[in-house]
């Protein structure tokens, strides 16, 4: 006899692949969210990052903003600061870039999160779903594909609402007061 647990995970995998399948329509590539032998299993659980379509690449990103943070990076020793001091594009209630289409013209320290990025920063945060992934982690219940649900990540605490601020009105030399920890 099934758990009420044993339920819940049940109607939870077909969420998901309802979920799945209507990000994948809005990116405009519904063909190639799951798995090439047909399994029902949602392509983060078949595919490694290299094998992921720019869609379902896209679709990968929890929303978190933890990225658009300021990070200092100590010339004396390499080690790297995190900081809650959000960019300048950053709204930080919503935790969405305000200008996107043009954030490398506008904020030129702003880095696109390939593969490369995913395997080569220390600073990307443990929760992030690419680091997850690449690790072999998996998914967490609060990322939005999982849940079906954007806000999740946020009612989780992962992403930086609620603690973040904006760098607009502080000077560079100010940042460091609002370091919160050290990059692993
Ligand atoms: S840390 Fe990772 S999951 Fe979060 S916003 Fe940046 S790229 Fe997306
Ligand atoms: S430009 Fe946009 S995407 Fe880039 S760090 Fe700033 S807020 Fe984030």
């Amino acid at each position: 006899m099934s758990t009420q647990k044993d339920r819940a995970r049940r109607r939870s995998a077909k969420e998901i692949a309802k979920r799945a399948l209507a990000i994948a329509a809005e990116a405009g590539n519904e063909a190639g969210v799951w798995s090439a032998d047909g399994a029902e299993k949602p392509f983060w659980e078949t595919k490694t990052l290299d094998e992921m379509s720019p869609a379902e690449w896209d679709s990968l990103c929890d929303g978190c903003a933890q990225c658009c943070l300021n990070k200092l990076e100590d010339e004396d020793t390499g080690k790297i600061y995190l900081t809650r001091v959000a960019c300048g594009l950053l709204d930080v209630g919503s935790c969405r870039c305000t200008d996107y289409a043009n954030r490398f013209e506008i904020m030129p320290d702003c880095l696109s999160i390939d593969i490369k990025a995913v395997k080569s920063l220390r600073w990307l945060p443990e929760s992030c779903a690419y680091r997850r992934i690449d690790e072999g982690r998996g998914l967490a219940w609060w990322h939005p594909l999982v849940s079906g649900d954007p806000d999740t990540v946020h009612q989780a605490g992962v992403s930086v609402r609620g603690w973040a601020r904006s760098e607009k009105g502080l000077r560079e030399d100010q940042i460091a007061r609002f370091i919160i920890g050290e990059a692993c």
